[in-house]
């Protein structure tokens, strides 16, 4: 085994799991370091505390004046907490977070200082981030973007720094983040589903997006990361044999949990009821060391501010045990990648969730309607959602034999298939008394209260309902859900705007009473988007033929799924629905297809490095030592020596034969990201990335990858998938 890999095994081995106190009951600590309700009533007047809260729930603009109260409050929890610095948190257009930390001294003069944070201070910024990807938008030099607060997601403390959550746009207008289309959508679905809920409960005045993400991530030892130059620039492993051993047993999932990462996990839960996350459950995954966190779900803008924040806790966390967190989809060839479910559904403020069958009739007419709707909502949108989880990274995931397909389709189980498929069958025009009954009984009545137990779970659906919520699969785990969130609730908005301007027509022009009409238009709607239901196996051959006949789309690269995000019926959709306009959805496109480019030409720089720096010599030097060997047989044996060398001159030869084919494809990569590199149009450009330049990473790993098998281990230079996954 090299020296390098000898001792990151052996400081791995050595570790012992951190002792983390636990408080007496996590409730105790639930919320310590959030500027929540409670701890508003403490510090901020009553009017400051009346103001924010109206704020909060009705998105009504905090008066300036108000802002020094509510800055000077927020100062004294902060101090109060030991917090010294403050910063905008917020989301830049890269997907990660950002934070640029001031300090709240101010100096007087004469040796004087006092530490100060005022209204302005909360409110606005500008962070002077004129390096974060705005696609054009913003000339850096003429305008710059600025922060401003948003108070629907509350200030929270980490370390020593308060962190505002804001949104980032430019002084235009434009926004430069994930947040900002996020709140207008989450503001459209909001007005759109009020408006449908109303025929069923006059009392609701608002709609809240629900979402509650589960992440997937691996831990490795970080030792034995940093032996590795591909997991520390890419985030994944670019080469590597996979071990004798990998999942087939299926031990790992759901098995108990290693003891260092129980460590992690139980401390990173701390943080978390710290800051304010309701996190829930954890267990194993399927792979080896693969894990999962999940919270209970929360508001959609939160839950995603939330599900931002702690991918960069765990990061934290993990660096105080010495575990590498990898959020990368694949982070290892032929062993299971990472996700992040997104659970979706829509409450009311009357406690009501609208996609819960419930138990009365007219509470199932609401299910049916929001139900419904979402699937036409999908099926309408399908390539928009494909191209809003599109990623360089996540295209590994999408369409291999363990994550849902590139395809879109909605999973809804045998008992709603029958329910659609009878509604289906109601005459058309004016439902007789009778027919009416029949409805309500045979159909509404059908739909059992509880379906969360329903046992047909399709785990191969992208888009699946599981009893009260529909579950969007294919996200990728290093995602920022505001993405994928955003288009899903817009969608849902556009349709439910659609769907009651279609039932008032019905109710007006042929004189329907409410559920007659709603009835007549949920019967149009099965049977339109009918081809987006699919209960069958996703991973199979079969379904892209039967896809494909559909007309579903199945893009299968990231250049090509954002080509939805720039079409036609996405600007209309985007604009009717003040989401985004044409120059912040092409701009997105432009940050993404760049962003795919430059994620594509890191990993070819990093494996051509690989494979010259690490690989062909090692390969040479085992090669040297088996010629040393031939020659002491000839020394032996003479003439008859190649009878006894026959084996030595076979690997001999293969080897030179691997490390021939390795240098021509390095070589030959590079020419294509010269090629590549020429191009200004960014499309042209990730196309190229995607069609010329990423074809020559499996070719030039399946010939690393035999070297890896026929040279000696005592001096290989990377730590094996084995050591990787196996060391503890
Ligand atoms: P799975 O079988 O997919 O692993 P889990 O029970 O682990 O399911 O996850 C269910 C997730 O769904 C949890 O994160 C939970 O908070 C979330 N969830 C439950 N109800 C809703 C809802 N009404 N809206 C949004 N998310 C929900
Ligand atoms: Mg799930």
């Amino acid at each position: 085994m090299s020296t390098l890999r000898f001792q990151a095994i052996k400081e791995t081995m050595n570790r012992k799991a951190l002792k983390i106190e636990e408080p007496a009951r996590r409730s105790d600590i639930f919320g310590t370091n959030v500027f929540n309700e409670t701890v508003m009533r403490q510090f901020l007047t009553k009017e400051a505390y009346n103001n924010v809260i109206e704020a909060m729930r009705t998105g009504k603009k905090i008066d300036r004046n108000v802002a020094d109260h509510i800055s000077t409050g927020m100062k004294e929890w902060a101090i109060s907490k030991g917090v010294t610095h403050y910063t905008h948190w917020f989301q830049p257009l890269t997907g990660a977070t950002a934070e640029k930390h001031d300090s709240f001294f101010e100096p007087l003069g004469e040796g004087l200082a006092i530490e100060k944070f005022g209204g302005g201070q909360l409110v606005q910024q500008e962070p002077d981030a004129s390096s974060f990807p705005s696609g054009g938008i913003r000339n850096t030099f003429e305008a710059r973007g600025y922060t401003a607060w948003d108070p629907t997601s509350p200030a929270f403390i980490w370390g020593t720094t308060l962190c505002i959550p804001t949104i980032f746009v430019s002084y235009t207008g434009e926004a430069l983040d994930n947040k900002t289309p996020l709140l207008r959508a989450l503001q459209a679905v909001d007005h759109a589903a009020t408006d449908v809920a109303k025929y069923f409960d006059k009392n609701v005045k608002k709609v809240n997006a629900t979402l509650g993400w589960e992440q997937e991530y691996f831990l490795i030892d970080s030792a034995l990361a940093a032996t590795r130059p591909d997991i520390t620039l890419t985030g994944r492993t670019l080469l590597g044999h996979a071990p004798a051993k990998g999942q087939q047993l299926d031990d790992h999932y759901f098995g108990s949990i290693p003891s260092r990462a129980i460590a992690f996990m139980m401390d990173l839960e701390i943080e978390c009821m710290k800051l304010g996350i309701p996190v829930k459950t954890r267990h194993n995954e399927v792979a080896p060391n693969q894990f999962e966190l999940a919270p209970i779900f929360e508001e959609a803008n939160l839950a995603v501010d939330h599900n931002s924040l702690i991918m960069d806790v765990m990061k934290k966390v993990g660096e105080r045990h010495n575990l590498t967190v990898l959020m990368h989809e694949k982070p290892f060839a032929e062993i299971n990648g990472s996700g992040k479910h997104n659970n979706w559904s829509l409450a009311t403020d009357t406690g009501t969730n609208l996609l819960s069958p419930g138990s009365t009739p007219m509470k199932n007419l609401q299910f049916l309607t929001f139900f419904v709707n979402t699937i036409k909502a999908v099926y309408e949108h399908e390539e928009l959602l494909r191209a809003a989880i599109a990623s360089a990274s996540n295209d590994h995931r999408l369409g291999a034999n363990e994550a849902p397909p590139a395809i879109l389709s909605v999973f809804i189980g045998s008992q709603l298939t029958k329910v659609l498929d009878e509604l289906e069958k109601v005459t058309d025009g004016k439902l007789s008394p009778q027919e009416k009954t029949d409805l309500k009984l045979n159909v509404v009545g059908k739909i059992p209260e509880i379906l969360l137990d329903n046992t047909d779970r399709n785990r191969t659906s992208p888009f699946a309902f599981t009893g009260n919520k529909w579950e969007f699969r294919a996200v990728g785990s290093l995602a920022n859900c505001a993405g994928p969130m955003t288009v899903l609730n817009s969608i849902v908005a556009k349709q439910l705007r659609s769907f009651k301007k279609d039932v008032d027509k019905l109710i007006k022009d042929k004189k329907m009473k409410k559920d007659e009409a709603i009835f007549n238009v949920l019967r149009e709607y099965i049977k339109k988007s009918k081809k987006i239901r699919f209960e069958g196996n996703n991973y199979s051959e079969e379904w892209e033929k039967e896809a494909e006949k559909r007309g579903l789309s199945n893009n299968k690269t990231t250049p090509q799924a954002l080509k939805a995000q720039v079409s036609k019926s996405t600007i209309k959709l985007f604009e009717e629905l003040e989401v985004m306009n044409k120059t912040e959805i092409e701009a997105r496109h432009d940050i993404e297809l760049e962003e795919y480019a430059m994620r594509i030409q890191i990993e070819g720089r990093v494996l051509g490095d690989i494979a010259r720096n690490h690989i062909i010599p090692t390969a040479i030097k085992y090669q040297n030592i088996l010629i040393r060997n031939v020659r002491g047989l000839k020394d032996i044996y003479a003439d008859d020596f190649a009878r006894h060398a026959k084996e030595q001159l076979e690997i001999i030869e293969s080897i030179s034969a691997h490390i021939a084919t390795i240098n021509s494809k390095v070589n030959a990569m590079i020419e294509a990201r010269k090629v590549a590199n020429k191009i200004e149009d960014v499309e042209k450009k990730a196309f190229a990335y995607c069609d010329d330049v990423k074809p020559f990473f499996d070719e030039i790993r399946y010939h690393c990858d035999k070297l890896e098998l026929l040279v000696d281990d005592e001096i290989w230079p990377l730590t094996k998938y084995r050591e990787l996954l196996f060391t503890r």
